[in-house]
C-alpha cells in the first residue's frame, strides 16, 4: 500500500518514512501543498498523512482538492493545533482522524489501520494463497502460519501479487506498488527482486508459483490450483 505523507518537518518526516516502511507501506513525500497535489494526481495512494501548517498553507484547504484526484481515500491530519477548536474544523472540513503532535508511533500505526479498514465492515481477512496467509492490517506474511520476515520491498511487491493472484500484474502496477517517487531504481533491481521473492517461497515450501510472463508482466498463483480464480 502507498501512503502519501504531506509534512515539513524533516526530522519527522525521516522518522515517519522509516517506521511507515519498516511495516512494508511505501511512502511518498511531499513536503508542500503544491507537492502533495501533484503526488495525489496519480490516484495511487490508499492513505493520505497531511500537516496542517504547510510553507504554502494550511493543510486543510487541501483536502478538497485531494478528496477529488483520489476519491473516498482516507486522510489522517497531523498537526500541533491541539485546541478543541481546531480539532473541531479540521474533522469539519473532512478528515477522516486528527492526531495531535507529539504523538506515539504506535498509535499512529493504530489509527492508519483503523481508517483503513473497510467503512462499516470488520478487519479484513487475510489474503491466502498455497500455505501462505498475508494480514493486511498486521503487515505480516506467514507461511504455514509462521511468521516470514522479508525486505521492505519484497513485502510490498507480495503483498500487490497477492491482492490479484491468478492475473498477469503488469510491471508498471508492481513498480507503482513498491517504490516511492523518491526511489531510484536501477533498470534490473525489480527483476532481481522478483527472483528473491520467488526463490525464498520455494525455500519455504510455500505452495506458490510466482510467474514471469515475458512482456505481460507476473503472477502468483496456487501451485495446487493452476486454474486462476478471478477475486
Ligand atoms: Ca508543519
Amino acid at each position: 500500500m502507498r501512503i502519501l505523507l504531506v509534512e515539513d518537518e524533516q526530522d519527522l518526516v525521516a522518522q515517519l518514512v522509516r517506521n511507515l516502511s519498516a511495516v512494508g507501506f511505501v511512502v511518498d513525500h511531499a513536503g508542500k501543498i503544491a507537492e502533495a497535489e501533484a503526488a495525489a494526481q496519480g490516484g495511487r495512494h490508499s492513505l493520505i498523512i497531511l500537516d496542517r501548517r504547510l510553507p504554502d498553507g494550511d493543510g486543510l484547504e487541501a483536502i478538497p482538492r485531494l478528496r477529488a484526484a483520489q476519491p473516498g481515500v482516507p486522510i489522517l491530519v497531523l498537526t500541533a493545533l491541539d485546541s478543541v477548536a481546531a480539532r473541531v474544523i479540521g474533522l469539519d472540513r473532512g478528515a477522516d482522524d486528527y492526531l495531535v503532535k507529539p504523538f506515539a508511533m504506535d498509535e499512529l500505526l493504530a489509527r492508519i489501520r483503523a481508517a483503513l479498514r473497510r467503512p462499516g465492515g470488520g478487519p479484513q481477512p487475510p489474503l491466502r494463497c498455497g500455505a501462505l496467509t498475508f494480514d493486511l492490517m498486521e503487515r505480516c506474511l506467514r507461511a504455514h502460519g509462521e511468521p516470514v520476515v522479508l525486505a521492505r520491498r519484497e513485502l510490498a511487491l507480495m503483498e500487490a501479487l497477492l491482492q490479484r493472484q491468478g492475473r498477469v500484474v503488469v510491471r508498471d502496477t508492481l513498480m507503482d506498488a513498491i517504490y516511492s517517487y523518491d526511489d531510484e531504481v536501477t533498470p534490473n533491481a525489480f527483476d532481481v527482486l522478483v527472483y528473491r521473492l520467488r526463490r525464498r517461497m520455494a525455500e519455504l515450501g510455500a505452495g506458490v508459483d510466482i510467474l514471469t510472463m515475458r512482456g505481460l508482466g507476473i503472477m502468483i498463483r496456487a501451485t495446487d490450483q493452476p486454474c486462476a480464480t478471478d477475486d
